[in-house]
């Protein structure tokens, strides 16, 4: 049984049955809090939170944030919106509604309740950045027209909502950018660079370079990442963010497939496919503000944090799940 206390809050957390999300629950579940997990199941599942459904402090709701939500709780994760350019690209006016929609009724919700809120925001709102690492006050670069708009511009929207609340209403908030994040429950087939990898190592097929492959991510395992969430909520009133959530470990597109290839024991070759539109050329945050405002830093290294993902994906594959 999870240790219990006498602080225990309900957190709502949208987007609860994805990816990061999941990781999130079992972390407040487990920290004694009760979870109300909010899902369209777009892109997540009911397997990534199955094991919470028999816990009587968590309740899974089907429901799409892009419509008014009346609940009670103590505070709002706001995770809901799918995250891969594959899935995120497929229905694009959707992807802006949840974002900014999604955001409003959020709001909304919070303003109500008066309770704290944070927003999953994304490296992205740099997009294609110019300069490098990216800290903060940079204001991105960003196509507004092109197929990864409905994502990066939904984002930037939902934190323009989320500060304009917070000046008309004095609601408290906290905006989290994160940066590239990988981990058990990645859906294999969101077409993710880290996902992608390890899925073509394990069937033995060439993994796919787009473009030269050396452009550059920095790669955060979501254990490190979801406490630096939880941190955030936990800080006082007058910390709003945004703030950088993400482990400044730079690697090429190269360097990743290698260390793939060497966690895996594959034999794969790579090979090179066309490089997406607006694919941005370089990322890694600067996380000072982090750093001291949360005194948080990650502590898994890529190489650390590749083995249970690969075991993750392994396992499915083995099961016939993927
Ligand atoms: P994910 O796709 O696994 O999770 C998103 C969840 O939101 C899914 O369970 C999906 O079904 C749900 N969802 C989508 N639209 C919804 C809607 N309209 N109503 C209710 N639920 C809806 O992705 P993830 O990687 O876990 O990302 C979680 C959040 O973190 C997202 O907001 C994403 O933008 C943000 N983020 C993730 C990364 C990353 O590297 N994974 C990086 C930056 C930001
Ligand atoms: N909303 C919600 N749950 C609530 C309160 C509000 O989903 O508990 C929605 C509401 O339907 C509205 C949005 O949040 O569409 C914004 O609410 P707000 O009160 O800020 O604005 P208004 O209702 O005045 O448009
Ligand atoms: N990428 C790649 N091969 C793949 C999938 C992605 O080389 O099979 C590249 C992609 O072009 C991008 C990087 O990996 O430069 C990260 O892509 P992902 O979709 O994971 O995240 P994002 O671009 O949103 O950071």
């Amino acid at each position: 049984m999870p240790t219990r206390n006498h602080f225990r809050k309900t957190y709502l957390v949208t987007g609860g049955a994805g990816f990061i999300g999941s990781h999130l629950c079992d972390r407040l579940i487990g920290a004694g809090h009760a979870v109300l997990c909010v899902d369209n199941y777009l892109t997540g599942s009911r397997d990534n939170i199955a094991h919470l459904l028999d816990d009587p402090h968590f309740e899974a709701m089907r429901h799409d944030v892009t419509f008014p939500l009346f609940v009670e709780v103590d505070g709002i994760f706001n995770l809901a919106c799918p995250a891969s350019p594959v899935h995120y690209q497929r229905d694009p006016v959707q992807t802006t509604k949840t974002s900014v929609h999604g955001a409003i009724n959020m709001l909304g919700l919070a303003k109500r309740l008066n309770v704290p809120i944070l927003q999953a925001s994304t490296s992205e709102v740099y997009g294609d950045p110019e300069i490098h690492p990216q800290t903060e006050d940079y204001w991105g670069h960003v196509n507004p027209i092109g197929t990864r708009a409905c994502y990066d511009e939904g984002k930037r929207c939902a934190e323009t909502l989320f500060f304009d609340y917070h000046r008309e209403h004095d609601l408290e908030i906290k905006v989290a950018r994160i940066f590239n994040t990988y981990g058990p429950r990645m859906h294999p087939n969101d077409g993710r660079v880290v996902s992608n990898f390890i899925m073509q190592a394990l069937r033995g097929d060439d993994i796919t370079l787009y473009g030269d492959g050396e452009q550059t991510r920095s790669f955060c395992y979501v254990d490190d990442l979801v406490e630096g969430l939880i941190r955030l909520m936990n800080t006082d009133a007058a910390v709003t963010g945004p703030v950088n959530l993400g482990n400044p470990g730079e690697f090429t597109m190269r360097e990743l497939a290698r260390a793939v290839i060497d966690e895996t024991g594959a034999k794969s070759q790579m090979i090179h496919a066309p490089l997406p539109a607006d694919d941005p050329r370089q990322r890694q945050p600067d996380i000072s503000l982090a750093q001291q405002t949360l005194e948080w830093t990650p502590t898994v290294p890529l190489v650390d944090g590749l083995q249970p993902t690969v075991a993750y994906f392994r396992d499915l594959v083995e099961r016939g799940l993927s």
